[in-house]
């Protein structure tokens, strides 16, 4: 790993745990210069911070402490999409990347010599946020996200699932949409909106904290497509936000659609399924990335055999699991556009698992020479060896 303190600055790409909860980690190794972030994802990612620091000291992880997610902080510089930040030689600059509120991508260049551009997670085809923008110079090289970039999403393939599985479900029972309160709770909210003709006299009932999230997100409508600003208001009108208690009442009645945190199932939404676990008329749609060792991850692969083991205990369930993923990343297509308009560069694939970046790599091996197309492994090496 490199030494945090030859470090001359931290870029931040966007507010989801993944790329950024190891931060304050670094402060404790020795890194005490500027951390480069937007606002919503300060407002929205830093508190995640002192959260970890907390569970970490429970759990007797000493991989970082409260002071050092305090002294992360006072780190912070804040950017918006444009920006050039000059770190000596280099110069960053900040673009929208459509995945998160706040997320962003960084094209860096040599004053005089080599462009990088470099993609975390980033999205085009969202109901809620503007799309992804293209940088305007072409770079040298290309850091892609494997993780989704392998398959293709039809998302009015999705809609058509959706409504079908939603029509007769919500006819004798109810139906429960784990999601982030800020990102795929809106945009569940806007595909539920475009297919509402095919779940009449149904309730949509969502938490508070989906509520207070959506008033977040409505103060940043630079980052939001009109189309969602035009409709978002109509669309809350139709919804039910209620107290916990009142949601778990409503967990199992026909008719009620319930969107509540979170995405991993280790929370509310949790205590939700076991409302309904043993009701084969209620369902569950997953529509996004499960962590391994997460309840969400052990529930959809047991979908099938409607059992698994949590916490050392066989855990049987009657109620139907569905995994229909919703749109949240760049697709194969998304994918190929962009390597071709960026003067298809050298590329190198991060953030996905084997075999996907393989197949990434290999789909992507019909645009650029397979030995400019490196994998996410120590040392790197071209997906051919
Ligand atoms: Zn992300
Ligand atoms: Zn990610």
């Amino acid at each position: 790993m490199v030494d945090p303190e030859n470090l001359d600055a931290v870029f931040v790409s966007h507010l989801h745990e993944d790329h950024m909860a190891m931060i304050p980690y670094l402060v404790r190794r020795g890194y005490s210069e500027p951390i480069y972030m937007t606002r919503p994802t300060r407002e929205l990612g830093v508190k995640q911070w002192v959260k970890w620091a907390r569970i970490l000291e429970e759990d007797g992880r000493s991989l970082y402490s409260v002071t050092d997610a305090v002294n992360a902080e006072r780190l912070i510089r804040e950017v918006r999409y444009g920006d050039v930040i000059e770190i000596g030689d280099l110069r960053i600059t900040i673009g929208l990347a459509g995945h998160a509120l706040g997320s962003a991508h960084f094209l860096v260049e040599e004053k005089k010599g080599k462009k990088l551009l470099y993609l975390a997670d980033v999205n085009k085809g969202s109901h809620v946020l503007r799309d992804f923008e293209e940088p305007k110079t072409r770079p040298d090289a290309m850091i892609i996200n494997a993780s989704y970039g392998d398959n293709i999403i039809d998302m009015e393939a999705t809609k058509r699932k959706l409504a079908e599985i939603l029509g007769h479900t919500l006819l004798e029972g109810s139906v429960l949409f784990p999601v982030t309160p800020t990102g795929r709770a809106q945009e569940t909210l806007m595909i539920l909106y475009s297919i509402r003709d095919k779940i009449k006299d149904t309730t949509i009932i969502a938490t508070e904290k989906i509520r207070k999230a959506t008033e977040t997100l409505n103060k940043y409508q630079g980052e939001l497509k009109e189309t969602y600003m035009e409709q978002i208001r109509e669309v809350l009108e139709d919804i039910v936000f209620a107290k916990e208690e009142e949601i778990l009442e409503a967990a199992g009645k026909p008719g009620y659609i319930i969107l509540a945190e979170d995405l991993m199932m280790m929370g509310f939404s949790r205590r939700i399924f076991m409302e309904i676990k043993d009701d084969p008329r209620s369902a569950v749609i997953h529509t996004g990335y499960k962590a391994p060792g997460t309840f969400a991850r052990q529930l959809v692969m047991a979908r099938n055999t409607m059992c698994f083991t949590w916490n050392s205990e066989p855990l049987v369930f009657r109620t139907r699991v569905y995994d229909i993923p919703i749109k949240m990343h760049f697709d194969l297509h998304d994918n190929i556009s962009l390597v071709e308009s960026m003067g298809r560069p050298l590329l190198i694939l991060h953030h996905g698992e084997e075999p996907r970046s393989l197949r990434l790599a290999l789909a992507l091996s019909n645009y650029v020479e397979p030995k400019r197309i490196l994998l996410p492994s120590t040392p790197s090496k071209t997906f051919l060896g």
